[in-house]
Order: structure tokens, then sequence, then C-alpha cells
């Protein structure tokens, strides 16, 4: 790995230090789980959807079944759509899987991510907590994984 200075900026770094929103979430009417095996990464991600906008959202990740990467992307996943509808939270997603995959880079804090694709193998670790949301908000209950989903 070349460049560990840019995959893990500063941002990045405090998240994965301080996770933001992470705790389960009592109150939660949606829930999803991801799982991606490449690395190890399972998340569990809890949301409070007041009609049409998410109240509140939380995530958990069992001991040490995160990387760096994707739980830093959880936590700031969770700060960009707490208290946004749900097609703002759906329309960063895509910004932010775009980004992933070459395209631009998304707006605000999740620019910080977008050093991750230089590096295919933590794209997925990155993408996991998004997948995670918006299985949870269609109402899926079948668990999420980085080899079910089509382009993760
Ligand atoms: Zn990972």
């Amino acid at each position: 790995m070349s460049d560990l200075g840019d995959l893990y900026q500063q941002t990045i770094l405090d998240h994965n230090r301080n996770p933001r929103n992470f705790r389960r979430l009592e109150k939660a009417n949606r829930t999803a789980e991801g799982h991606n095996p490449n690395c190890g990464d399972r998340i569990k991600v809890f949301v409070q959807l007041a009609g049409d906008t998410i109240n509140d959202i939380g995530f958990q990740m069992p001991d040490g079944a995160g990387c760096a990467i994707s739980k830093a992307s959880a936590s700031l996943m969770t700060t960009a759509v707490k208290g946004k509808p749900v097609a703002e939270a759906e329309t960063l997603f895509q910004a932010f899987r775009d980004m992933l995959s070459g395209g631009p880079i998304a707006p605000g804090k999740l620019a910080a991510f977008g050093g991750v694709r230089a590096f295919p193998a933590r794209v997925k670790c990155a993408n996991l907590a998004w997948h995670a949301l918006h299985a949870a908000l269609r109402n899926e209950s079948d668990p999420v994984t980085t080899e079910s989903a089509r382009d993760f």
C-alpha cells in the first residue's frame, strides 16, 4: 500500500477513533445488517423513520468486526443522513458510490473517502454501511453482503 496518508485522512482517523451515533437505537423502526466477507466487516444499522425523514440513526459493529475504513464510513454516513429526508439520503448514497467507482467527488465531508477508490479492496469496506442503510430504508429483511449486491 502506498500513500496511506491519503487513504487515512484526518476525517477518517477521527471518525474511526470517535465514531458518531455508535449505538443501538431502541426506538428504531427499521434495521438492516451488512457483511463484507472480504474484510470481515459486520454492521447493524438502526433507523428511526418519522414519515419520510430519518429522525435518528445509529450503528453497531461487533467487537473487532469493523476495520477503520468501514467504521469511519459508517460514522460519517450517520452524520450525513441524520435529520434528512429519505430521498436525500438515497441521493447521497448514490453520490458516494459513484465517487468510489471513479465518478465525481461527493459533497461535504463524504469527499474524505475519495482517496479510497485507489484501493479497490477497501471500496467494499467504505460502501458497506451505505448499502445497509439502503436496505433498511427499503425495509429489506435479508442481510446485505458485498457478494450479493450487484454493484457494491
Ligand atoms: Zn473493511
